[in-house]
């Protein structure tokens, strides 16, 4: 990226709306700007504005006078970038500010890549990687809590956790490196029992970074959940309930719902992404193929999906197809449903049921799909499973699986470090496992990673960013 060339992108969403927000970033953001935008007076001067301004004014393309427009100033390095930016803002809808982006490409703009702003944020020393992944997950968290994470991030907590950790791993790699290439110098040694320690200190902080990862990416990003349950026990009527309307057909004949249907719906913190499925049961050869292609669909989406829903009839006797789908459901993610609570099942029947499903499922939750009532009681069930319910927004959380792959290759180097301690190997080999950790760090922030990693990292943003 050339960060001589000055840029511009619309920074909101195309379409109607109120304003539409032009950027400008880059060394001749204001000249640029002087070309396209006058003042509403004419003895103010775009060249000297100072930061933190705004002018009222109109902008012209081709020489004709556009739309009213007001100009914000940023000063470098007092701005996102840590640039020169101007932000245009204009009447919002797409005519005004293709116009406007029109006339900043003919006075020599050239238009920003997926976030670019932020990028150049990050050459610029504004911020680091995460923070600049932070952004992106601010922009697409669909709860309050996951954005509250990504804010987070995004004010630094992760960044500082992990500068922690390298400057106490760099002092002890200084030290072995001492202690290794000086014999002489009678460099105190560490006592066996200190470096590991040291080391086993920064791997538990790792550890529960990593440990994290799984909830707080359930708050920023939701769940794939499926909804599986044999006919008629309620799956369409829950599905309704969490849609908030009548979506699904909601009928008293088995095997209406066939299709595998994609739907997502905001349950308390979490984004669930619904796939309501074809009713579970077993087709033979003669069956009906649309029927088993549903099915089939649904078990590939139960061994996949991050949540799953397994609807029971409270206190019915469990038939084959609902033993089929228990046992499937073992070792996953997954809530029994008992549905249809107000229909007072029999206690004797209800227990029978229990205890013949609670070695399948982590969780067990009597529900009546069919009063609203059900929805927070099902919202704290699914967060508390999800381990939603317990994630602290405050705290340093890792946020992409770019970061998780990264803390995990120095999470095992440590482990690594420990372990060469523990066979009694030399700190020769304990300062390799180290110099790896370093790295895998390093490449966390983004201070080693190379032009690939940011083009992947910036490849998901969107333009305007
Ligand atoms: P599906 O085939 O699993 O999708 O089941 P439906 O949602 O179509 O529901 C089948 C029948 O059970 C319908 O008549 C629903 O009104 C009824 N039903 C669903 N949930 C409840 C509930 O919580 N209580 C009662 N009493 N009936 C329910």
């Amino acid at each position: 990226m050339d960060l001589n060339k000055t840029v511009c992108a619309l920074a909101t969403p195309p379409g109607q709306g109120g304003i539409a927000v032009v950027r400008v970033s880059g060394p001749q953001a204001y000249a640029v700007t002087a070309q396209v935008f006058q003042p509403l007076h004419a003895e103010k001067r775009v060249q000297d504005a100072r930061g933190y301004t705004a002018l009222l004014g109109h902008y012209r393309l081709r020489g004709q006078e556009m739309d009213e427009t007001i100009a914000l100033f940023f000063r470098a390095p007092h701005s996102y970038t840590g640039e020169d930016v101007v932000e245009l803002s204009v009447h919002g809808g797409d005519a005004m500010a293709e116009g406007l982006l029109e006339a900043l490409y003919l006075a020599g703009c050239a238009p920003a890549g997926p976030g670019e702003f932020t990028r150049r944020a990050v050459l610029n020393g504004r911020m680091d990687l995460t923070q600049a992944e932070a952004v992106m997950e601010i922009i697409a968290a669909s709860g309050r809590q996951g954005a509250a994470l990504a804010k987070t991030a995004l004010d630094g907590a992760l960044a500082k956790t992990i500068a922690g950790i390298r400057s106490r791993l760099q002092t002890l790699s200084a030290h072995l490196t001492a202690w290794i290439d000086y014999p002489e110098e009678d460099v105190p040694e560490l006592a066996p029992g200190e470096l590991t320690a040291a080391l086993g200190a920064a791997k538990a902080q790792l550890d529960a970074l990593i440990d994290g990862y799984g909830a707080g990416a359930v708050l920023r990003r939701g769940v794939d959940c499926v909804l599986l349950g044999r006919p008629n026990v309620g799956k369409s009527t829950l599905l309704n309930l969490l849609a908030g309307f009548e979506r699904a057909i909601v009928t008293p004949v088995a095997g209406t719902t066939r299709d595998v249907v994609e739907q997502a719906v905001q349950l308390g913190d979490i984004r669930l992404n619904l796939f309501d499925t074809a009713g579970v049961r077993e087709v033979g050869p003669e069956g009906d193929a649309i029927e088993a292609e549903g099915i089939r669909r649904s078990w590939n989406k139960l061994d996949e999906a991050g949540l799953v829903l397994a609807v029971f009839e409270a206190g019915a006797p469990l038939s084959a197809e609902d033993r089929a789908l228990a046992a499937r459901c073992e070792g996953r993610p997954a809530i029994a449903i008992l549905n249809k609570q107000d229909l007072q099942p029999g206690a004797a029947a209800l227990a029978a049921q229990q205890e013949a499903l609670r070695p399948y499922f982590r969780r067990l939750l009597p529900l009546t799909a069919k009063d609203p009532a059900s929805l927070p009681v099902l919202a704290q069930a699914v967060a508390e499973l999800l381990g939603a319910a317990q994630v602290d927004t405050g705290a340093a959380a890792l946020c992409s699986a770019r970061q998780l792959a990264a803390a995990t290759a120095a999470r095992d180097a440590l482990a690594a470090a420990i372990d060469s301690q523990r066979q009694g190997l030399g700190p020769d080999a304990a300062g390799v496992c180290l110099a790896d950790a370093q790295r895998a760090l390093a490449e966390l922030t983004g201070e080693d990673a190379g032009e690939a990693t940011l083009d992947e990292v910036f490849s998901t943003f969107c333009v305007g960013k």
